[in-house]
């Protein structure tokens, strides 16, 4: 089976390793064993994900589609998005049925996890669904942490998911790896928008290689959102893993100011080889 690398930047591929419980084992080995495995993001040597009213309630994250183009000065990726219609028409799919995916996509983590998902406003929203305005990769996307979070975990201050608007998309699997559904793209991304990295190249649906064996979250995405925010329908407080002490001192940032490491971008459909990985 051909394989495309669903994700690539050279961050991530040092990247960091919240070996959960099982840490002495490769990646292939902890999926082998458990099944469960997750790797939350980092930022800044932190841990990051959507701040909750309070302790046991559910994070309630904005979202919304763009409605015109829009600039994010300092963005490392989807910096400049237009509306998501500019990635869509050329592969005859509506606006409307682009946002019935998202929306099941979303649902996806909003059923597993104590978080809650509403559209809202562009001007309101923390999450931002768009087409990129460059030709580059397949879909993006950029995390930003707030300046001055707590010590510990970090807050999202916003996130970008940007579709590259000069690549085919497809609503369905039908075995073509060259052509991405978006459901699958867009479950993926979201988990990056909320706080999850890449696990493994393969194996769950965060892992970087985009496959076509299912749609629903894995056992070790629905750990990794559990991790970030608590069990669906609980009030207890939420149980943010503490920071594995090696994967953090392996971690290392682009030397480019401040901003730059706080955010931190994710990039679908890097090829394999163009990637490095493995
Ligand atoms: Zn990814």
């Amino acid at each position: 089976m051909r394989r495309n690398v669903f994700a690539a930047c050279a961050t991530l591929a040092a990247g960091l390793g919240l070996a959960v419980g099982l840490g002495a084992l490769s990646a292939e080995a902890r999926d082998r064993a458990s099944g469960q495995e997750f790797r939350l993001l980092e930022l800044e040597g932190r841990t990051v994900r959507w701040t909750a009213p309070a302790e046991g309630l559910p994070a309630t994250i904005t979202y919304a589609f763009l409605t015109g183009p829009k600039d994010f000065p300092g963005a490392r990726n989807c910096d400049s998005m237009l509306p998501p219609e500019a990635a869509l028409d050329a592969s005859r799919i509506s606006s409307e049925a682009f946002r019935e995916e998202t929306r099941a996509a979303f649902a996806l983590w909003e059923e597993a996890a104590n978080v809650v998902f509403k559209e809202v406003p562009v001007a309101d929203a923390g999450i931002l669904i768009g087409a990129d305005a460059k030709d580059r990769g397949r879909a993006f996307t950029n995390v930003a942490l707030k300046a001055g979070s707590q010590r510990g975990v970090g807050s999202i201050r916003q996130s970008l998911i940007c579709l590259n608007p000069n690549q085919p998309w497809k609503i369905g699997f039908d075995g073509n790896l060259d052509v991405y559904d978006l459901r699958f793209t867009m479950a993926h991304e979201i988990g990056h928008a909320i706080g999850l990295d890449h696990p493994s190249p393969q194996g769950q649906l965060m892992s970087f290689r985009y496959v076509e064996d299912g749609r629903t979250l894995t056992a070790g995405d629905v750990a990794g959102v559990h991790a970030l925010y608590g069990r669906k329908g609980t009030r207890q407080p939420t149980p943010i893993l503490p920071t594995d002490a090696a994967s953090s001192a392996a971690l290392s940032f682009p030397a480019e100011g401040d901003r730059a490491a706080r955010e931190r971008t994710f990039g679908l459909g890097e090829r394999e080889a163009r990637a490095g990985l493995r």
